[in-house]
């Protein structure tokens, strides 16, 4: 039974009340929903990407919803309470902060930036602060320290595994959730949700190939999961 149909993903019910089954479609949206198409295997492609990341993250210490993986676009989750907001990791500028901020794309930040964005389709996801996260009760401040303590620590953690594949990481988005209490991190991490360069050639290999017309987005991820599968341990 289908519990709820996202922008690229379809939730059903799990084998029992504290699980859930994710469905990696092939859909690709982008403008929040004003362009899309349906390339054959991307969901595939992004679950695989995903589910490497997570397995690597969670061996290195970060709890995340992930109990195991069914077939190649499903994965079974924990269901977890899920924190309101996206939040946005940036190394270099690019996309919506170079436009926002009038920053030339490519220029490499001294520290990460981390950014809050109210998780809200209807909104287009606008920026949040924290006074404004605490005041509409999205997360207390403590939480949103040990979401900012542990989106740094993913950033590193995987700036890592993307320079040994030789991919730049520019920026990402992640989800979090709470299951007793404890947060864990929810969504996937893929080529749909990052922006990824090529070390070498400076070639988007990311969905700003749909986004910006570059060319065929399925052979990019599909390079971005075989340099990181060669790059495993
Ligand atoms: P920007 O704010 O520049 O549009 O996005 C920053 C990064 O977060 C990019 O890697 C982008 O793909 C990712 N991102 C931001 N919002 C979303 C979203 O709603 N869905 C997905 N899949 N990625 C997002």
């Amino acid at each position: 039974m289908i519990l709820f149909e996202g922008k690229s993903k379809i939730v059903r019910r799990g084998v029992c009340d504290d699980s859930l089954v994710l469905f990696y479609t092939d859909i690709v949206t982008a403008f929040n929903g004003g362009k899309r198409a349906e390339p054959l295997g991307k969901g595939r492609l992004c679950a695989a990407v995903s589910n490497l990341l997570f397995a690597y993250l969670e061996q290195n210490g970060i709890k995340t919803h992930t109990i195991k993986i069914i077939d190649e676009a499903s994965v079974l989750v924990k269901k977890a309470d899920i924190i309101k907001i996206e939040v946005i990791v940036r190394n270099v500028a690019a996309g919506g902060f170079s436009k926002k901020y009038g920053v030339t794309e490519g220029k490499v930040f001294d520290a990460p930036i981390v950014e809050f964005c109210l998780k809200s389709d209807e909104l287009n996801d606008p920026m949040i602060n924290e006074s404004q996260i605490i005041a509409l009760n999205l997360a207390s401040k403590e939480e949103l320290l040990e979401l900012e303590r542990q989106s740094l620590y993913i950033n590193t953690l995987l700036c890592k595994r993307f320079e040994q594949a030789g991919i730049r990481l520019v920026d990402f988005k992640l989800e979090f959730g709470k299951v007793g209490g404890e947060i864990i991190l929810c969504d996937e991490i893929s080529p749909d949700s990052c922006r990824l360069w090529d070390i070498e050639t400076g070639a988007k290999m990311d969905k700003d190939i749909f986004r910006q017309d570059l060319g065929d987005m399925l052979l990019a991820y599909e390079e971005v999961l075989r340099r990181l599968e060669h790059w495993t341990n």
